[in-house]
Formats: structure tokens, sequence, C-alpha cells
């Protein structure tokens, strides 16, 4: 009885309609999340909620383990196994996230507030409602980019979301059934199992290795009478697949296709897709040509959410092409908001801009030059504050940044002026370019703004280091710094390649066991770790599922 009515008393504080929706505690600081990917759950692991009231919006309750995605088009592994409910990773000792399973609509910059409507079918009652925020942090990540292709939306299947993967493996075991029904001619039959890939980049090729495997290893015995008809064409703008990749990455997957019988049409674009035809043009040669397809995949990059373009209208960020934040991950133009993963890239600043008040404040005995001991001294500030820095060292292969003060001659130098010193890093911004739009940097992204949120007092006052350069020691706030730990590239036939960190390439059987393993190890619980391991192990001893 006790408990019954500790029960309905904590259900009469919380039945009044507006409180769910109130702080709890005016003191703490309000934090709306947006997004439920790599980026947002990330950010929720590890943030301390004793001091927020943080809240969640995301149209899914589900995290998704996107790298796994591929599998699930041909049934190698379940969708269930890749997805997490969202409340198994909100529900924290300390405290509560409340979390709503709606779509934020608009961004209201000027009032701090997000307006979000719910989209679940025959909801009883009121489906808008705003929250307001004292920060805001968005991970709502990048949707498919069509370049407005005629006919892609309608004709095409994607590879982005788990539904996404689910109708392909639906619309894929559809065109053998076609393919066989009775009275078809053979052009016919041709057709319905011709499947065309655009894109030629991981997701692109790794499906691409997905479906052949399915259809040697289980399909060729269940439909027999059509194995000779199957094609699988992948259509690629640039002049290699897989080229964001080392060259022999690249090369080795060519390769692999090859012989596969996957045939790969590379400086093609595609102007058309109908539902019977994609039209596409040879770009060397200038040549037109329409091909009939039983199924085309489209996955060629992403671009922003309609959301974002109109917050970045609001704010400033018109010519942008994504919505820019700063290295600390704050968006320009806006002071409380955060943006992270897909949906945004980081501006980096360029050293040039900086390099006379680097070097005024290197040079601590303000005698207009530095020594090498004075160089010493700041640059490990400089290499975190720019990364671009790191990068060129590699890139010119130096081993030391001292080695940027050698004269032209390359003799060691005792000091520079500033001159000297201008001249020493004026290639160092050549080499900078945008982290990629993957989960490795959404999630390192999370992991560092809850480290930063977590410790938001103490760097309330001094949020970018005592020094815009300059020690940012312990204690206080490193801009965002991202880690590459190297990236797989599944192919197919228990084949993968791998760059790892160092410039090391590993291809072959062994680096598909090294993917094995460490999918496994990076799932976000025990639960989808033991569904996924068991998936793979289902599929070694009885082969794919192959009803629709
Ligand atoms: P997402 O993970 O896409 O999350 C966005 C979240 O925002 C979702 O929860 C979504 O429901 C929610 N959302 C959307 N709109 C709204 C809205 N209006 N309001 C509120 N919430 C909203 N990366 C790798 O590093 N390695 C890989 O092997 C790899 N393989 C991939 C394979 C595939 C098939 C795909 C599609 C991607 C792959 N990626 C891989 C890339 C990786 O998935 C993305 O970079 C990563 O998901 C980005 O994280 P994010 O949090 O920014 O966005
Ligand atoms: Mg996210
Ligand atoms: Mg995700
Ligand atoms: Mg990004
Ligand atoms: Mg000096």
């Amino acid at each position: 009885a006790g408990s019954f009515v500790a029960y309905s008393d904590s259900q009469a504080e919380t039945s009044t309609p507006n409180l769910d929706l109130a702080q709890k505690d005016p003191k703490k600081k309000r934090i709306v999340v947006l997004g439920t990917g790599w980026a947002g759950t990330s950010f929720l692991k590890d943030l301390d909620i004793s001091s927020c009231d943080v809240q969640v919006v995301s149209p899914r309750n589900y995290f998704a383990f996107t790298p796994l995605l591929p599998s699930v088009t041909c049934g190698t592994v379940e969708a269930r196994s890749i997805v997490e409910p969202v409340r198994n990773i909100v529900k924290k000792r300390n405290g509560e996230i409340r979390f709503w399973e709606a779509e934020c609509l608009k961004i209201d910059a000027a009032n701090n507030r997000v307006m979000c409507r719910s989209n679940i079918e025959n909801l009883v009652g009121n489906r808008e409602f705003s929250l307001e925020y004292d920060y805001l942090v968005v991970a709502v990540g990048a949707q498919v980019n069509t370049f407005n292709t005629p006919g892609v939306k309608e004709n095409c299947y994607f590879l982005k979301e788990v539904e996404d993967a689910q109708k392909i493996r639906a619309g894929v075991i559809d065109c053998f059934e076609k393919a066989v029904l009775p009275g078809l001619s053979e052009e016919e039959r041709r057709t319905n199992l011709h499947f065309v890939i655009v894109g030629g980049g991981p997701t692109g090729v790794e499906f691409a290795a997905e479906l052949h495997d399915f259809f040697q290893e289980d399909l060729v015995k269940l439909y027999p009478m059509v194995k000779d008809l199957v094609k699988i064409t992948m259509v690629q703008s640039g002049d290699h697949i897989l080229n964001m990749f080392d060259e022999r990455i690249s090369s080795f997957a060519e390769r692999k296709f090859q012989r596969d019988g996957i045939e790969v049409l590379t400086g093609c674009r595609v102007l058309d897709v109908s539902e019977k035809a994609i039209t596409m043009k040879n770009k060397a040669k200038g040549e037109t040509s329409s091909v009939p397809h039983g199924l085309v995949v489209w996955s060629t990059g992403v671009g922003p959410r309609p959301l974002v373009r109109d917050f970045m209208e609001q704010i400033g960020q018109r010519k942008q092409r994504i919505l820019a934040t700063d290295e600390w991950l704050r968006v320009k133009g806006c002071e409380n908001v955060y943006a992270l993963g897909d949906c945004a890239t980081i501006d980096q600043r360029k050293i040039m801009e900086d390099i006379s008040a680097i070097f005024k404040a290197a040079d601590k005995d303000n005698s207009g030059t530095l020594t090498v001991k004075e160089f010493q001294d700041v640059i490990e500030d400089i290499v975190i504050r720019y990364p671009q820095v790191d990068l060129y060292l590699k890139s010119k292969h130096l081993m030391d940044v001292t080695d940027l003060l050698r004269d032209p001659e390359g003799r060691e130098r005792d000091e520079v002026d500033i001159e000297g010193f201008k001249l020493a890093l004026s290639h160092v911004d050549s080499q900078m370019k945008s982290l990629p739009a993957t989960a490795q940097v959404a999630a390192q992204q999370g992991a560092y703004l809850s480290h930063c949120f977590n410790r938001m007092e103490q760097c309330a006052e001094n949020p970018e280091g005592p020094r815009r350069f300059r020690s940012t020691g312990r204690h206080a706030f490193r801009p965002f710094q991202y880690k590459h730990f190297g990236q797989f590239a599944p192919l197919g036939g228990e084949q993968a390649a791998a760059e790892l960190p160092g410039d090391w390439v590993s291809m072959g059987h062994s680096t598909q066991w090294l993917w094995y393993s460490v999918y496994a190890s990076k799932q976000v619980s025990w639960r989808t770790r033991v569904l996924v391991v068991s998936d793979w192990t289902r599929r070694f001893i009885f082969g794919r599922d192959s009803s629709r």
C-alpha cells in the first residue's frame, strides 16, 4: 500500500499539463538537444546532469549504428540489431533527461526557443509544442543530396536511415520475384535484375559488395533460372571509386569489383532517373546514354536539412554551404547555440590572421626576435589552436616544429624576426581541410562538448582559455581536436580494406576479421553487441533470409 501511495503522489505532481515542460529547478541551466544520432547520443552519454535541465527532441526514439546499415540491406544483420532505444541511453542514475519523440520544425534563435511537432500517428491531443533553452545543441545530421536531379526522389532508393535499408531489402527480393514470373521475355528479366548504384563512396561501394555477396552466396541457389541475367552497375562521377581513401585501396576495390563482374562507370553524371531507365552522360566523351534498370540506389553524399537552412538564414549564414561553427563548436553569429556532427562544419581560423599576436605573445622578453626556446614554449598551444600546423609538418615530412624555423638553405637559426616567422608559417594554412561527415567525427564532437558543458562554470569566465592561442593548460577550455583512428571499406567476399593511422594500409581476408572485431566492440550496448554477433553467426551457418 505504501508504495501505491507514493506512486499516486508522484503522479499528482506531474499531471498538470504545463508542468511537464516547465523547469523543475529554476537555478539549473536549460539545455535542449536536437537529434539522437552519433553526435547527440555521444553528447548525452557523458553529460553530467546534476546542474542542468536537459530535454532531447528527435523524431526517432532510437540511435542507429549507421556503419552496419549496408549489412541490413541484404539481411546480413537485422535492423533491430543495430538500434538502441534512446530511453536506454538517457536514463541516468542521478536525475532525468526528458525525451520527446518529435521533429523540431524551427529554431527561433532570437527568442531562444524551438518549435516542435510530433509525427506519431493517431495522436489524441496537441501535436505541437515549443521549448525554451539557455543552450541549444543542434545535432540533427544531414539529409540525402539529390543535386535536384529529376526523378531521383520519386524513383530511387536511398541508404541513410534504417527504414531506407529495410526498403532496399524488400526491393531487391521483389526484383528477383518479378524476374522469375512466367511470360516475361529474357530482356524483361534482365531489366528487372539490373541493379544500379549511383555514388562510389564508402556507402555505395559497401552496398554493391553486400548485394554481390547476397546474390553469389544465397540467391543463386534459390533463383538458378535467372542467375546469368543479374547485373550490378556502379556509376561514379569522379575518376575512381573510394577516392577519399588511399590510392592503393581504391585500385584494390576497382580490381575486386572487376573480378566480381560489377561494372564501374567512372566519369559519368546521372541526368535523370525514370521508373524504367537511368540516363547518364559520360563526361569525357560527351555522350548521353539511357539504360533500363530494376532498382537504383542513390548514395552521393549529403546536404543540410531545411531546418538548418532556415536557421542559417536567421543568423546571417545565408551564403554558407553548411552551418559554420568556431573551433569550440559554437555556431557563428549565435552565442548560445552549439552544432556538431553532419549538420555543421568547423570554420578553422587561419594562423596568418593571428600571426603578429602569436609572435608578440611568444616573444616574452620583447626583443623583437624569437629564439628557438621561446618558440618551443608556445608551439604546443599553437598546434592545439591551429591543427593545420600538424598536418603541414606531416605533409612536408618534418619531424619537429622547430624545423619550421630553419633558414631557406635548411640551416638551423638561433632566432627569427617577425618577417622570418611569417615566412616560416606562410604555407601552413594551405593544409586546412574540413573534417569528414563521419560517425567518428560526430561521436568525438559529442564527447568533447559534454566535457565542456560539465566544466561550464570553470570555463564561463574564460571560454577560450587565458588568451586566444596561449596556455590552454590542464583546466582551460581547449578547442575541439579530432583524432583519426582510421577507416574501413568492406569489399565483399570476406575481404575488406583499411586505412589506419600512420599511413598504414591493409587489405584482404584478415582485414575483414579486424573489421568484425572492431564493429563488434564499437556497439553501444551489450544487447546490440550480442544481437549483431549472433546475426553474423546465423548468416555463416544458414545464409541470409531471402523472404521479403
Ligand atoms: P545522425 O547520426 O544522422 O543523427 C541525426 C539525428 O537527428 C537523428 O536521430 C535524427 O532522427 C534526428 N533529427 C533529424 N531531423 C530532426 C529534427 N528536425 N529535429 C530533431 N531531430 C532530428 N561513419 C563512419 O564513421 N563510419 C562508417 O562506417 C559509416 N558508415 C555509414 C554508412 C551509412 C549507410 C551511412 C548513411 C552513414 C555512415 N557513416 C559512417 C556516417 C555517419 O553515420 C554520420 O556521419 C553520422 O551519423 C553523423 O552523426 P550525426 O549525429 O551528425 O547525424
Ligand atoms: Mg545526432
Ligand atoms: Mg546515427
Ligand atoms: Mg561536421
Ligand atoms: Mg625574444
